[in-house]
């Protein structure tokens, strides 16, 4: 069975003394348990040297927000996915808050996934609609074909293009329905189970069905400690990504202890 993985990411927040302290508390409070769950935090660039040298040797891995494909060059004030590699274990690509500023696109993001596939990193590829319409139209009956081609997974083809068949179960997906993020109104667990299954259907096209079931498909928005186990409930949920409770100790281990398989 795949292990299940909760991720945080911290977005821009955290002074580097406060940056370590969280990853100081979140290190002691894993040593008190043992859970079957993949835990991995995304802090902002600047802290990931340090937060990398002190989560060493601890179940707790780190990444970073986004960095650009390729390995070195005229790029002022960038920074490779090359660069990182040997300090990181996820890069988050295409989050909403970047394809919606224009700083990403579908062609970045498949670089993206490509680079961080080839620098041996785990690509955690966000996608998700802008507006409610989606779920609007849901709740009045089933999908219709117009829904099917939705943008959500035309991002995920789009994002995983020409990706080699192997490196399919590498992938982890995050639904992220922008309209629930960081708005206290989390799409129901229900609803993002079914856009997750849609999302594997993608994926399965993709490669064989064996190895698209590998690879884990989160949910992301509003998801916080009082509501994680109603996303663990479902089997088709295989973790989430995590933003503003993701930045403290106590509530961001309550929600990886929610997806514990132990
Ligand atoms: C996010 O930005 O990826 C996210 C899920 O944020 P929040 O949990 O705060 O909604």
């Amino acid at each position: 069975m795949k292990q299940r993985i909760v991720i945080g990411n911290w977005k821009m927040n955290t002074t580097a003394e406060e940056a370590v302290l969280l990853v100081e508390e979140l290190k002691k409070q894993a040593e008190y348990v043992e859970l079957d769950v993949e835990l991995g935090v995304c802090p902002p660039m600047p802290w990931l040297l340090a937060l990398n040298e002190i989560l060493d040797e601890t179940e707790i891995g780190v990444g970073v927000q986004d960095a650009e494909p390729g390995d070195f060059g005229a790029q002022t004030g960038s920074v490779s996915i090359k660069m990182i590699a040997e300090h990181a274990e996820y890069v988050i690509i295409g989050h909403s808050e970047r394809r919606s500023t224009g700083q990403d696109n579908d062609e970045s993001i498949n670089a993206k996934v490509k680079s961080a596939l080839e620098n041996s990193l785990t690509p955690v590829v966000c996608v998700g609609e802008f507006t409610h319409l989606y779920e609007k139209k849901r709740v009045r009956g089933r999908p219709t074909k117009l829904e099917e081609i939705s943008n959500i997974f035309k991002q995920l083809q789009q994002a995983i293009k020409g990706v080699a068949e192997k490196d399919i179960p590498k992938l982890v997906v995050a639904y992220e329905p922008v309209w629930a993020i960081g708005t206290g109104k989390p799409a129901s667990p229900e609803y993002a189970a079914e856009i997750i299954d849609r999302l594997r259907t993608v994926l399965k096209r993709a490669s064989k069905r064996k190895l698209a079931n590998e690879a884990r498909i989160l949910y992301g928005g509003s998801v916080t400690a009082s509501n994680a186990k109603s996303y663990a409930e479902l089997e088709e949920i295989d973790g989430v990504l995590v933003g503003g409770a993701s930045l403290k100790a106590s509530e961001f281990m309550k929600i990886a202890a929610a997806f514990s398989r132990q």
